[in-house]
């Protein structure tokens, strides 16, 4: 039997709008003073004190409770600070993975003690996560990760390898997927556990691995006989697993999977100035329009998270459409707005294709790829 997904139309209160002016205004004051530069792949990008001030302003884990420095904001005032942000270009890479999905997680599975050791300096943007799922031969196969930990005296001795972690390099904290029990045939999600790893303590090696741009986003960890402390393993031993897919329903919802490549359009309707061609009309208007019905579906899974509910078959679908869509904006302002050769620099309509054109193909990679996230759709829709 097939089920249908519904996006239930969300309209943005007059609350957020008076938030989203006040977000606007610290966005301009703050790029006017030569606070940040702007740019694309903003996750990718990072500003460090960019990210202070942003919590200073309020800014960061806004839903968590005011215990922790929270302001205790609904999912959608969220959604108006995290679209503002991104759609001003700013460098937000330090603190997006703690904001979005290791505070959450916290919240959800971590003892007290977690969350008041970690949850305030995220809140403040001095604390950086970043997600240690992947590994040299598991990506799509999550369930086939080797990365294990055995029991000792007072905690945990990790070994093995995780790779592609985004900007560990920068980070404090990584939240670690490890085996902690040999693999059950029959059912392969089970013995895996989540725990907090110190990247800066003996035992962990953080190896940079540059990416297409040439460019140090990614890092390879190694881990020889770490140790984790038991106050350090986020939730239940062997829950892992289940703890790790509602981590990803925070992952794949934003307006980043929307908005990764937004500066190439914007530069691209600066280029055309005020009398585009027809066919030039035509194609900014078909982005435009997609890109408003996908902020709609964005928006609509803003208001089930603040419902209390987990889209995750209607976020994956809103990343598989969102994430393509990024991809195909620098390839339509490539065919109707060929660069001029030679054009180069780091700002403007020529610099921001390029930098969309090189970055292009990591979207529909990380996160989930285009084939995995459309199984899971298939199989939220009944249909496999
Ligand atoms: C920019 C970027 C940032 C990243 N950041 C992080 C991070 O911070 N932390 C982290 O843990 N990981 C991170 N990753 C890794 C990312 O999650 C993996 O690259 C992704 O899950 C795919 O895994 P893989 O690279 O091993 O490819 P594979 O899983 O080997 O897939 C290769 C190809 O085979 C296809 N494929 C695989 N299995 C199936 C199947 N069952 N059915 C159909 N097709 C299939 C895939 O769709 C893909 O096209 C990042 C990746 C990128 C590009």
């Amino acid at each position: 039997m097939t089920t249908a997904l519904t996006y239930p139309p969300r309209k943005l209160g007059p609350e957020q709008e008076a938030l989203r002016a006040e977000v606007r205004d610290f966005l301009e004051k703050d790029y006017a003073a030569g606070g940040f530069q702007r740019g694309q792949e903003a996750m990718a990008r990072y500003d460090i004190e960019f990210s202070k001030r942003l919590g200073a302003a309020g800014y960061l884990g806004v839903t968590w409770p005011k215990k922790y420095g929270g302001r205790e904001l609904t999912f959608l005032d969220r959604f108006v600070i995290v679209e503002e942000v991104l759609a001003a270009g700013a460098p937000v890479g330090a603190h997006w993975v703690a904001d979005r999905q290791s505070g959450p997680l916290l919240l959800k599975y971590g003892t007290e003690e977690q969350r008041e050791r970690f949850l305030p300096p995220i809140v403040r943007g001095e604390s950086y996560f970043c997600i240690g799922m992947s590994e040299p031969d598991s990506g799509s196969d999550l369930a086939s990760a080797r990365c294990s930990a055995t029991r000792v005296d007072g905690g945990w001795r990790l070994n093995g390898t995780k790779l592609w972690t985004s900007l560990a390099h920068i980070c404090h904290y990584m939240i670690a997927l490890v085996r902690t029990s040999p693999v059950n045939p029959e059912n392969r999600h089970e013995g895996f556990s989540q725990m907090i790893v110190d990247l800066h303590a003996p035992g962990v090696e953080v190896r940079p691995v540059y990416n297409l741009a040439g460019e140090h986003h990614f890092n390879q960890e190694v881990f020889t006989d770490y140790f984790v402390p038991d106050e350090n393993v986020v939730g239940e031993i062997g829950q892992g697993w289940a703890q790790v897919m509602s981590e990803l329903a925070y992952e794949r919802s934003g307006p980043e999977r929307i908005l990764s490549t937004f500066q190439t359009l914007v530069e691209l309707v600066r280029a055309v100035g005020d009398n585009p061609s027809e066919v030039e009309a035509r194609a900014i208007g078909r982005l435009t329009a997609h890109l408003t019905t996908l902020r709609g579906m964005s928006v609509s899974v803003a208001g089930m998270l603040a419902d209390g509910k987990m889209p995750v078959t209607e976020a994956a679908l809103v990343k598989d459409l969102g994430t393509n869509y990024c991809k195909d904006v620098p390839e339509t302002a490539r065919l109707i707005r060929p660069p001029e050769t030679g054009a180069g620099g780091n700002s403007g309509y020529e610099a921001m294709l390029a930098k969309a054109t090189l970055l292009a193909p990591s979207l529909t990679i990380q996160g989930g790829t285009r084939e995995i996230l459309r199984g899971m759709i298939a199989r939220g829709l009944g249909l496999r």
